[in-house]
Order: C-alpha cells, then structure tokens, then sequence
C-alpha cells in the first residue's frame, strides 16, 4: 500500500496531536518531496548521515524526532544545512519530524518507550496539571538499587551512563525526561521521587541530586530518545502496509 505525503501529515498530525503541543520548531512536514509514500527511513536526528541512508535504502520519506528550522537558530541554508536539504531535494524526499509531540504521546512517545525498556510502571506527569507534562513519574514493577539501574539502563539503551548517588540505595518511585529533560529534576526532587532519568546532564544537576536526596542517571540524548520514532514507524509500517526502516545512527551524547 502507499498513501501520499498529506494523507500521512494529516494522520500523525492528528494521532500526535500537534496542533494542541506549543514547541520551538515546526512539527509535521518540514521538506516536501513526491507525493507517493511507500518506503520510510525513521530514525532519531535528519543528520546528513540519515540522509544517506534513506537515499541508499530509495526512501520516499524520512520520519525523525530532532529536524530542522528550530526558533533562534540562523535561517539561512548555508553549510551542513544547505547540504542536508540539497540532498533531500534533489531525491524527493519528504521530511517529517515530531518533536514534543513525540516526546509525550502516551503510546508512541519517547518517554513513554523508555518506560517500557526500563520495567517502570506509567503514572502521572510530573507536572499533573499539564496533559502533555514532558516529564513523566511512575514506579519500577520491582524496587531496584541504584547500581542495578545503571546495568539495566547501559544494557537496554546499549550506551553509558553517568550517575549521582549511593550505589546501594533501594528505588521504587521514579521521574523521567528523554533528551534534554535533566532541569526537571527539580520538579521531581520536590515531589520526593527517589530517582530522576534524562539524557543530558548540566552541572548543577547533580547539586540538585546531593541536596535534594535524589538520585540521578544520564543515559544519554540519543540513546533515551531512540524509541519514539521507531515506535511510531513501527505503527504506520503496520497500520498502512508500508515498509519501515528503523535506522540508528549511533550518537554517545
Ligand atoms: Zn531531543
């Protein structure tokens, strides 16, 4: 089956609900390109390498979480970005990116995919008024050790992970935030969660962890982020009959 590049910005346009999500880049089809969809490369960042994997693989669409024309950045197509859309251009391929949206949907969504790979039962957001929360909270089915999470998280996410606290505290109440989300420490550790997960950290993160009594864990922006548009290429390989490719192109931060 195909359907064509409108048909599939107006299905994830309304299963992401983007319309209702205030984010700091255009969500949807940022670079159009044929009209006809069959085959789809799906992976975390549009880096040029994607690019060239999607070209090799004949993509008709790449389906991305981190894309481009993000607020505040240069507008002008100069260097790696005039090369990243030439490249799209001169194949036809159309460009799809999700950002927040596929942060928080509450199936396909990136925190919610970590969730799964970490055995961490889904609570509320961590801000519980907002239903789009970018933080979410929950427990582990079984209590683990701070030790033990960082081995589950370094062998789930195959990547590092640095870590702040005593390596023989029990967790069972837990906050997380892919990607970029360790400022929501803060949130949780007022919420007396014994543990916050994100994919970066700054340097005062881990003040906070001392301070407030809450561990903390970075596995990593790639490695937390590497669920949701697989999840999602996944679901429309399914739903529409279409040919999904999951492409990892590997990223240690
Ligand atoms: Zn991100």
């Amino acid at each position: 089956m195909s359907l064509t590049n409108l048909e599939l910005l107006h299905y994830l346009s309304e299963l992401l609900k983007t319309s209702k999500i205030k984010d700091y880049c255009p969500n949807g089809l940022q670079v159009e390109g044929k009209t006809n969809i069959q085959k789809i490369v799906t992976g975390v960042t549009a880096s040029q390498a994607l690019i060239d994997a999607a070209i090799e693989y004949q993509a008709d669409a790449i389906l991305v979480h981190h894309g481009y024309f993000w607020k505040g950045e240069d507008p002008c197509l100069r260097g790696m970005k005039k090369r990243r859309l030439a490249a799209l251009l001169a194949h036809d391929i159309n460009l799809f990116a999700f950002h927040l949206p596929l942060d928080v949907h509450t199936e396909f969504g990136n925190n919610v995919q970590l969730a799964k790979r970490l055995s961490i039962d889904v609570g509320q957001g961590v801000d519980a008024n907002d239903p789009f929360s970018v933080a979410l909270r929950g427990r582990f089915k079984t209590p683990i050790t701070h030790q033990q999470l960082v081995d589950r998280l370094r062998t789930e996410l195959k990547t590092t992970v640095l870590s702040e606290g005593d390596p023989e505290r029990i967790i069972t109440t837990v906050a997380w935030c892919t990607g970029g989300g360790q400022g929501y420490i803060d949130a949780a550790a007022d919420l007396g969660i014994d543990a916050f997960i994100s994919g970066e950290v700054s340097e005062q993160t881990i003040h906070t962890a001392r301070e407030m009594n809450i561990d903390f864990f970075a596995a990593g922006h790639h490695a937390t982020e590497r669920y949701g548009a697989k999840a999602l290429g996944e679901h429309l390989a399914e739903k529409f009959e279409l040919d999904v490719t999951f492409v990892d192109i590997p990223n240690p931060a």
